[in-house]
């Protein structure tokens, strides 16, 4: 066992006695997405912990495996990240360490803004320009690879990674269409974790505020529905 893995299962172990657990086993996973995953049996508790919390310190650790009790016992307490591991995520040290990781490990990312026909980085731009969304520090943005029309943005908001499907980059899609995409990919990115919904009321308000708003969502349907966009 190496040292990394006795300081999880150290963690892990002392504060899932806490909860009355007294077989816990925890374990690094090498998971694309930040996550966890769990299986508990009367007191024993196996855990798969995203190796992206590894190197984080005992502290960090411990209190994710707070979090994690908390969330599994009953009544489960839904907030799983303490303060100092919000902070942990928000540091340079947490997203240089774990996005090249993340860049790696998503299959689907042409690693490129310029497209064939729109260009990401203009697209971002110009919602600079228009005062739509504030910079992020370290945000990664690409086109996907593979055309997906049923997800045309994807955004990881604590890697801080967006994706954008190339199903929208086509001569007969015009710039607002993914500039709009990329605007609602860039308000998460914006809002940072949240416990609750993402799209609430305030965030589909922020939505509309693009000036091609109502075309755009149309263009999507249509996307969506045409076979020729298969
Ligand atoms: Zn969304």
């Amino acid at each position: 066992m190496s040292g990394q893995e006795s300081e999880l299962q150290r963690c892990f172990a002392r504060v899932g006695a806490e909860h009355g657990f007294t077989d816990v086993n925890a374990n690094w996973e090498r998971f694309k997405e930040f996550k966890a995953t769990w299986k508990r049996c009367s007191t024993s508790a196996e855990l798969h912990i995203t190796d992206y919390m590894k190197d984080s310190g005992e502290d960090l650790i411990t209190d994710l495996a707070r979090g994690i009790f908390g969330r599994m016992g009953r009544g489960g307490v839904k907030e799983i990240y303490s303060e100092k591991l919000k902070q942990h995520f928000l540091s340079p040290e947490f997203i240089l360490r774990n996005q090249p990781l993340y860049l790696r490990r998503s299959r689907n990312l042409a690693y490129a803004q310029q497209g064939r026909v729109h260009d990401l980085r203009t697209l971002e731009q110009d919602l600079h320009d228009l005062g739509l969304v504030k910079r992020v520090p370290h945000a990664y943005i690409s086109w996907t690879k593979g055309d997906n029309r049923q997800r045309v943005g994807y955004c990881s908001v604590i890697m801080r990674v967006v994706a954008i499907s190339r199903v929208l980059d086509r001569k007969e899609i015009p710039s607002f269409v993914p500039s709009y995409v990329l605007y609602h990919e860039l308000i998460h990115l914006e809002n940072g974790l949240r416990f609750g919904s993402y799209h609430d009321r305030e965030f589909r308000e922020r939505e509309r505020i693009h000036p091609h708003h109502e075309e755009a969502e149309r263009w999507l349907r249509r996307i969506v529905a045409d076979p020729q966009f298969r």
